[in-house]
């Protein structure tokens, strides 16, 4: 591959330096779009993983980050400012790194730059609580920072996904050691640069390791100068990092994937729930999000309507470079990421009906990117592996439903249990269904919004804890009880 003079190449942060050798192990990011190189990065060394581990350390322990809110509240504050001016540049980067929509890569910086404002706010309300346990006993729960705070990151969404625990973490007093995708650490370096010329930030409390996760990200989850791993990705792969963390006894908080079924019943304004059906898919970042409502669920009587309803939608989408104005799906990330959702079609060809897609681009400028096309199963079995399993690709399940009862039982036949959603006009059902359906967040006639207020996370195996809101901050604190003898 010819490499141009100018390319880019992107270091680990340590202790408030970029560093990693140029004789260093290399990594190519390319563009899903044509597979042109976008730009290098240097992985770290085991040595710059300890470094970056003590760096952190050393930051939390000598400076007055952990007790200072007001500190914190103001390094945030500028944080969030400086990301929302570096918008489009961002948005261009994270679009080029990952074949994104634009306008998606916008909205992404948009959403972490309002995490960090929110938990700006919030990092001046860390309380504990305090109260008499008897006459002669006071007991103060101070609510403390974890400590070291590592953050292994996916690709799909890499500055939210970042910005998401990496704004809480910070705003509760803990030091960060952060570690992307390798795939997309591009846009995340340029990210810790803002934090980098903001003063109010201790050297060393945010540290960045570029690496794979089976090297890097591995040796951060047996570090045992770690205090907690914050870990957004596969649920195969979360499961690994909880058992290897159990070694050193940190505390994991996991985001983990879904199959996240949206429900229509016969009642629904029918317009807006097919748009929202094809909206909670994903197309717009190619099905590659961990929430997408990968499977939709209608009523045996309105099937036939909603699937034709879903396949116009679907077919009317441009499939082009997410840079391009009007293009509403770009490609996957990869070309394994191509091929594995290649697999999952060919076996929902044999588990059920194919209603549109599932072919492949053969000419034209589609067939030198990663692109699939919007696709959509019909009569898709309950235990199919294409209604089981987290595809993470631009591929609709249709399942049907007899009643309230039996919607909820198709819904719950996941391991997952990340998302889901209602549509109706009936609040009494919306709430019922709501309620029977395990899951960490529910939306009633809608779908996919996300709040920094508003708590999200797993059930089932979709993850353990919550992000955002109030319980998103917890999470990165320990209660510690100093219990007072009064009276002698
Ligand atoms: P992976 O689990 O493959 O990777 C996630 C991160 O973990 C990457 O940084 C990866 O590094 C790292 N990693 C891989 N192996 C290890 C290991 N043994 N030890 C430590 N770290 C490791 O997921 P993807 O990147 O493919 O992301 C897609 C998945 O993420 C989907 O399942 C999706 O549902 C889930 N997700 C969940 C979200 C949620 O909020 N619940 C949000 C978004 C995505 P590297 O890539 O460099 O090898």
């Amino acid at each position: 591959m010819a490499v141009a003079q100018d390319l880019k190449v992107y270091r680990n942060y340590i202790a408030g330096e970029w560093v990693g050798s140029d004789s260093g192990e290399k990594l190519d990011v390319v563009n899903p779009v044509n597979g042109e190189l976008v730009y290098r990065a240097v992985s770290a060394t085991p040595a710059e993983v300890d470094a970056a581990v003590a760096a952190a350390r050393q930051a939390v322990e000598t400076s007055d980050w952990a007790d200072n809110p007001e500190r914190r509240a103001a390094a945030l504050r500028k944080l969030s400012d400086r990301l929302k001016g570096l918008g489009k540049d961002l948005a261009r980067l994270l679009a080029l790194e990952a074949g994104k929509l634009f306008p998606v890569s916008l909205a992404e910086v948009n959403r972490g730059a309002d995490a960090l404002s929110y938990y700006a706010g919030l990092a001046r309300a860390v309380y504990g609580r305090s109260t008499m346990l008897n006459p002669d006993s006071l007991a103060i729960m101070l609510r403390e920072p974890v400590g070291v705070v590592g953050i292994i990151v996916p690709w799909n969404m890499a500055l939210s996904l970042l910005t998401r625990p990496l704004s809480a973490a910070l705003a509760a007093g803990n030091a960060v050691v952060a570690k992307p995708s390798s795939m997309t650490p591009g846009a995340t370096a340029e990210f810790i640069q803002l934090i980098d010329e903001i003063d109010e930030f201790p050297k060393g409390i945010v540290n960045l390791l570029i690496g794979s996760g089976g090297t890097v990200g591995d040796q951060l989850v047996r570090h045992a100068d770690v205090d907690m791993i914050s870990f957004t990705g596969d649920t195969r792969t979360g499961k690994h990092v909880l058992k290897t963390a159990a070694d050193t006894l940190k505390k994991v908080s996991l985001e983990l994937g879904g199959k996240s079924p949206n429900i229509i019943f016969e009642d629904a304004d029918l317009d807006r729930a097919v748009k929202g059906a094809i909206n909670g898919a994903s197309f717009f970042n190619a099905g590659q999000v961990c929430i997408a409502g990968t499977r939709v669920l209608v009523p045996k009587q309105l099937h036939s309507e909603l699937v034709d309803r879903m396949r116009t939608v679907a077919e009317g989408l441009k499939v082009g470079d997410g840079l391009e104005r009007g293009v509403e799906l770009g490609p996957v990330i990869s070309k394994t990421q191509q091929d594995r959702i290649y697999d999952y079609i060919d076996r929902g060809k044999q588990e059920a009906k194919l209603v549109t897609g599932g072919y492949r681009y053969q000419e034209g400028p589609l067939a030198q990117g990663y692109f699939v096309p919007p696709t959509i199963f019909d009569d898709v079995p309950v235990q199919a592996t294409i209604a089981q399993e987290e595809i993470f690709g631009p591929v609709l399940a249709v399942q049907t439903f007899e009643d309230e009862e039996d919607a909820a039982r198709v819904a719950n036949s996941t391991v997952y249990g990340l998302a889901a959603a209602v549509w109706t006009k009936d609040i009494n059902k919306a709430l019922r269904v709501a309620k029977k359906v395990r899951s960490g967040m529910v939306w009633v006639n809608t779908f996919g919004k996300l709040y920094a207020a508003g708590e999200m996370g797993g059930a089932k195996q979709s993850g353990i804890g919550r992000s955002y809101g109030l319980e998103g901050l917890y999470e990165y604190t320990e209660m510690k009880h100093i219990n007072i003898q009064l009276g002698g």
